[in-house]
C-alpha cells in the first residue's frame, strides 16, 4: 500500500496526484515510506497547502524521485497523541514564505482516505476533539467566572485560552476535569527561535499566542485550583503554558501557592511545563510540594539545545539538574522532546538520549510534534547535514527496550498513572 502525492491549487482544494507514490522527509532528505509506518489520518488532524512548495514523490512507473508540478505541496498537522515519523516531503522555491509554527508531517491518499506516517503514542483521550462539548465549555466558562468576578487568571483562562485560542487544556479545565492550566509568566529567560508567545518583530512569522500580561498572585491561583483538584477526575494542575514566559522566573509565587494548596487538599498532581532553568529553584518547589515536572527540549545535545532556546544566563546542564532533581525527592519528570525526524532519530541524538536518561532516571518521554517549519529551522540551527538516522520508530524500540520502565506519551499523567501506568481511563 502506497499512497499518493497530494497538491493543491492553492485555493484550499486537494487532490491526488496518481503517477507519483506519497514518500517522507527525515531532516534534509526525501525518502520512501515503510508501508507499515502509513495509518489513516486521525480524528481531528487537518491538511495544510505550502504555497511556494512542490511535493516530491517516486514516480510510479520508474520509482524516481521527482516534483509534482501540478500545484502547491500538501503537509498533515497530525492531532495530539499520535507523533509524526517523518515530515513532508517538498521542494520550496527562493524567498518563499517561513511557514507558520505547525507540525507538517507527510501525507497521503488512498482507498479515498487520507494516510500519514505516524504511531499513537498515547492512550490518554483528554485532548480528543470529539471529547469537547461547546456548550458545556461556555457553560463553565459563564459559572468561573461568576464564581470569580475578581480573578484576572480565571478571566485570562476563560477569554483568551479557552475562547480565543481554542487552548484544549482551558477548555477541559472549563469542562471541570483533568488537566488545568495555570500560567503565571509574562517573561522568560530564553529566547527559543520556534517561540510559540513571542516572535521578534523582524521575524515574518506570528506567535499562536500573546503572552501574559501580569503576575498572577498566589491567592489567585489557589482560588481557582483547588476546587478543580478536589472535583476534578483524574485531577491535575499545570504550571508552564505556551501562552507565557518561563514559570521558574514566578517561583516563589508557585512556592507559596502549593503550599497554600496543600493545606485545603491532597487530590492530585501539581506539575510544572518549564524550560528547566533553575535547578534552585526547583528544590524549593519540590520541598513545597511539586509532584511533577515536564522540562521542554529540541534535544538533548548541548550544542543543538543551545542554538534553539538561545539562554539568557543558564546552561544545558541546568536543565538536566531540574529533571534530575525531581527524580531524586521521588517524583515525576518527563520531557517534552520535539520530535524532528533526521534530527531526533540521528545517531548522535540517540546516544546523547541515552545519556540523558541515565544521568536523570527521567520517567516519560513526551514525543511530541516539532511545530516548526523544517527548512527554517534547520536553516536557523546551521545545520547542512543531520549525520546518520535511524528512523523515529527504531529509535523509540531500542530506547523502550534499554529503559523499559521508561514512560512514552504526549500529556502529564495524572496522580493515578503516575502509580500505575497502565491504569485505564479511556472512557
Ligand atoms: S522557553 Fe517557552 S516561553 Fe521561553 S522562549 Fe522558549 S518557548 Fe518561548
Amino acid at each position: 500500500m502506497s499512497p499518493y502525492v497530494l497538491y493543491s491549487d492553492g485555493k484550499g482544494n486537494i487532490f491526488e496526484d496518481k503517477t507519483l507514490y506519497a514518500i517522507g522527509r527525515s531532516g534534509w532528505d526525501a525518502m520512501p515510506v515503510p508501508e507499515e509506518d502509513w495509518i489513516e489520518l486521525p480524528d481531528g488532524g487537518s491538511l495544510y497547502e505550502l504555497p511556494d512548495r512542490k511535493a516530491l514523490g517516486m514516480d510510479v512507473k520508474t520509482g524516481d524521485l521527482r516534483m509534482c508540478e501540478k500545484g502547491w505541496a500538501v503537509a498533515a498537522f497530525i492531532p495530539p497523541a499520535h507523533t509524526g515519523l517523518y515530515l513532508a516531503a517538498f521542494e520550496a522555491i527562493p524567498d518563499a514564505q517561513t511557514l507558520p509554527l505547525f507540525c507538517y508531517t507527510a501525507a497521503g491518499w488512498h482507498n479515498n482516505k487520507f494516510y500519514v506516517p505516524a504511531v499513537r503514542i498515547e492512550r490518554d483521550i483528554r485532548q480528543e476533539c470529539k471529547g469537547y462539548d461547546k456548550q458545556k465549555i461556555n457553560e463553565g466558562v459563564e459559572h468561573m467566572l461568576a464564581a470569580y468576578p475578581h480573578n484576572r487568571l480565571v478571566e485570562h483562562l476563560a477569554n483568551n485560552c479557552a475562547l480565543t485560542y481554542d487552548c484544549p487544556a482551558a477548555r477541559n479545565y472549563f469542562m471541570g476535569r483533568w488537566e488545568c492550566p495555570v500560567p503565571v509568566s509574562p517573561a522568560c529567560n530564553a529566547n527559543c527561535i520556534g517561540c510559540i508567545s513571542f516572535q521578534p518583530q523582524e521575524e515574518t512569522i506570528g506567535s499562536p499566542q500573546d503572552r501574559l500580561t501580569f503576575k498572577p498572585t498566589a491567592e489567585e491561583i489557589v482560588e481557582f485550583t483547588v476546587p478543580h483538584l478536589e472535583s476534578a477526575p483524574y485531577p491535575l494542575i499545570s504550571f508552564g503554558q505556551g501562552c507565557e514566559g518561563e514559570p521558574l522566573l514566578m517561583w516563589e509565587t508557585i512556592r507559596d501557592s502549593i503550599i497554600e494548596i496543600r493545606k485545603h487538599t491532597n487530590k492530585g498532581s501539581i506539575n510544572i511545563n518549564t524550560n528547566g532553568s533553575k535547578p534552585d529553584a526547583v528544590k524549593e518547589l519540590v520541598k513545597a510540594g511539586l509532584n511533577s515536572i515536564r522540562v521542554s527540549l529540541n534535544s538533548v545535545r548541548p550544542e543543538i539545545y543551545t542554538k534553539y532556546y538561545l539562554p539568557n544566563n543558564y546552561t544545558f546542564e541546568d536543565i538536566r539538574e531540574s529533571a534530575k532533581i525531581v527524580r531524586q525527592a521521588g517524583g515525576w519528570a518527563s520531557i517534552n522532546y520535539f520530535t524532528f525526524p533526521g534530527m531526533t532519530d540521528s545517531i548522535a541524538e540517540y546516544e546523547a538520549l541515552r545519556d540523558f536518561i541515565k544521568y536523570t532516571d527521567i520517567s516519560m518521554i513526551q514525543w511530541r510534534n516539532f511545530n516548526i517549519d523544517p527548512d527554517w529551522y534547520l536553516g536557523k540551527l546551521g545545520v547542512s547535514d543531520t549525520g546518520e538516522c535511524m528512523g523515529l520508530r527504531q529509535m523509540m524500540e531500542l530506547i523502550h527496550e534499554e529503559f523499559p520502565n521508561l514512560k512514552f506519551g504526549y500529556y502529564n499523567p495524572p496522580a493515578e498513572r503516575m502509580k500505575n501506568f497502565d491504569v485505564d481511563f479511556a472512557h
